[in-house]
């Protein structure tokens, strides 16, 4: 069983009024054609659908932004909802190719974002120091114990 399940509770969806509200509020939705959360909890909660959603690369646009969470007449949590889906769709090997670079370069690095030796310039004009690298073994082993390096070899 996949640890995201334990992170709702997904009864509270059975009281959505499915009134739009958290779709109208969806910075996302203004800007994906398609993406709607409204419709992610019709069809994976309401309607049994969780194949065809956790398939749909749409679900990525998804900021975490909260806004949808915060703007429910009921206060459900759409946006833990979301995080769930996208867990579970990760670990069936639905990754967008940037995200998957990312962890890669988090399980190397220790960094989702590289410093590199040109920032290190730029700071170094601006009198600053060198960023610290941080140590990259200890962030990947606890990387790996948690199962990243797995969802990754998924495609
Ligand atoms: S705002 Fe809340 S009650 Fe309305 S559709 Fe979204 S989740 Fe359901
Ligand atoms: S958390 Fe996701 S679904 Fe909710 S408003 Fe933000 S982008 Fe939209």
């Amino acid at each position: 069983m996949c640890k995201a399940l334990d992170l709702y509770d997904r009864k509270e969806f059975y009281r959505c009024l499915q009134c739009a509200i958290c779709t109208g509020s969806c910075p996302a939705a203004r800007v994906v054609e398609g993406y709607n959360p409204r419709e992610f909890i019709l069809r994976y909660i309401l309607n049994g659908e969780q194949d065809e959603v956790l398939k749909n690369d749409i679900i990525w646009f998804c900021t975490t932004c909260q806004a949808c969470r915060e703007r429910c007449p009921h206060e459900i949590n759409v946006t833990g909802l979301l995080t769930h889906i996208t867990n579970l769709a990760a670990r069936r090997g639905n990754l967008p190719d940037s995200l998957r670079e990312q962890i890669g370069l988090l399980l190397e690095t220790g960094w989702s974002i590289q410093a590199t030796s040109r920032a290190d310039g730029i700071r170094k004009e601006l009198g600053l120091k060198p960023l610290k690298r941080p140590d990259a073994s200890e962030i990947s082993q606890i990387l790996r114990e948690a199962g990243l390096d797995k969802i990754l070899d998924k495609k």
